[in-house]
């Protein structure tokens, strides 16, 4: 049987680890925290958005967000740039061109729409019990927002995803605690995105790959992959052998692959979320909702309210940008005023999203035989785990990837 290492133990690695360990491979997930789910995929927005899925590269995108930079709401943020940054902006922003985005943006829907099919078969055979609600709302406040979000909408059409163009009537039907104190102009709704707690999920699948075999070794900081023997994991403590090895390490994974002689472009972008108890149900969101001119997610999860947003590039990756959080009260408190218990006990987070410039990860071999990618998922990870994960696996066993996998390559790595 092939001896495979996943490192990395956040939604890609136990996705993964999940779809190697089906395929009867002998699967180990090394992971530097103790537990699983404790970095990107541990309090992100919840948005599993196979509809409305976006990358972060669009014509026009540049100057639109220079335009917001300086402003106190701003959805982006400059932590600080150093050369790194630099030359990462300077690759997104030629991806930004039209022929570039309308690529990416169909290949983006194309793997969302497999991950989604993936993400249903698991939850329903595994009869896994996670927190999570249907539909998906896009509001505009301003008849100018809106006429701006109409460009995208033949695109939608055209890849067949389903969404409806939706009045503030129809808005306020779908979510009834929406205030009436914030204008609104119109919005879309997908019908079929959902709201689904990732870490929750995460955890359940690592029970369900611990029942199939798959090995946890927790606490273990895996040194970057050696040039003479790329599949030997190294810890400090001593190294075993595995025929195969994906990396699943999320920002990390640049680092794990530079002695390889790979480069990639990965660079972490910051986002911020809040996580409070519901305090009246009533005021509440039944699912999720974007306010798209701060881009603020709003979204359910049990008996909490996760706000999230902000894309923050640079700066220190522990420091907390107050700005930042001020941004998602307020937002939260525009469109569900006194829905959460936002006086105590609210948990603030700050994740690193591993962004590639094109805005879609890469998927499959290395140049390197025997070490294998699954990484830069961005700010789509969670919506797009299962089906990166199902793809990969096929790719390793020698079969049929199960969705076009074109652009998801190694051709993209410099
Ligand atoms: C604020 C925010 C909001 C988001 N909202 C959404 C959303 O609504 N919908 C959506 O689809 N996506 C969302 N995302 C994106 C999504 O959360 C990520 O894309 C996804 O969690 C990435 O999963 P991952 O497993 O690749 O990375 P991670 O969860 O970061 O996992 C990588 C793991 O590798 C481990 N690791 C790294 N280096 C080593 C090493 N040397 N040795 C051992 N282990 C190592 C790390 O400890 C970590 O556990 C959001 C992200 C952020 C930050």
């Amino acid at each position: 049987m092939k001896k495979i290492a996943v490192i990395g133990a956040g939604i890609v690695g136990i996705t993964t680890a999940f779809e190697l360990a089906s395929l009867g491979k002998e699967v180990t997930v090394f992971e530097q925290n103790s537990a699983t789910a404790e970095e990107a995929s541990f309090a992100n927005g919840c948005v599993f958005s196979p509809g409305f899925v976006t990358p972060w590269v669009a014509p026009g995108l540049p100057k639109a967000l220079l335009g917001k930079l300086f402003r106190e709401h701003s959805p982006v943020r400059i932590g600080g740039l150093g050369t790194k940054e630099l030359a990462w902006i300077s690759k997104w922003r030629a991806a930004c061109k039209m022929d570039s985005y309308l690529v990416h943006r169909s290949q983006l829907h194309n793997l969302a729409s497999f991950s989604d099919s993936v993400f249903k078969e698991i939850s329903s055979r595994l009869n896994l019990d996670f927190e999570h609600s249907k539909g998906f709302l896009v509001l505009y406040r301003t008849p100018k927002e809106q006429k701006n979000a109409e460009r995208i909408l033949q695109t939608y059409k055209e890849m067949g995803v389903s969404f409806e163009v939706i009045s503030a009537e129809r808005a306020r039907q779908i979510e009834p605690a929406l205030s009436e104190e914030t204008t609104i102009s119109g919005g879309l709704y997908f019908p079929n995105d959902q709201i689904a707690n990732c870490r929750q999920f995460a955890l359940l699948l690592k029970d369900e790959c611990e029942k199939m075999g798959v090995r946890f070794e927790f606490n273990s900081n895996i040194q970057p992959l050696s040039a003479a023997n790329p599949t030997l994991i190294q810890l400090q403590s001593g190294h075993t052998k595995f025929d195969s090895v994906v990396v699943c390490a999320g920002v990390s994974s640049a680092d794990l692959l530079a002695p390889l002689g790979i480069k990639i472009p990965l660079l972490p972008i910051y986002g911020y979320t809040l996580s409070a108890a519901v305090r009246q149900a009533i005021d509440a969101p039944l699912s999720g909702v974007m306010d798209d001119r701060h881009k603020v997610t709003i979204s359910r999860i049990g008996q909490r309210i996760r706000v999230s947003g902000i894309a923050q590039i640079g700066g220190d990756p522990k420091a907390h940008n107050t700005a930042a959080f001020n941004t998602l009260y307020k937002v939260l408190s525009d469109w569900f005023p006194g829905a959460a218990k936002t006086s105590d006990s609210v948990q603030e987070w700050k994740g690193a999203r591993a962004t590639l410039p094109e805005g879609i990860p890469l998927i499959g071999a290395s140049r390197v035989p025997g070490v294998w990618l699954n990484i830069g998922h961005g700010s789509s990870g969670w919506t797009l785990s299962c089906g990166a994960a199902r793809a990969l696996s096929n790719l390793i066993d020698g079969r049929l990837p199960g969705t076009n996998l074109i652009g998801f390559g190694s051709s993209r790595i410099d």
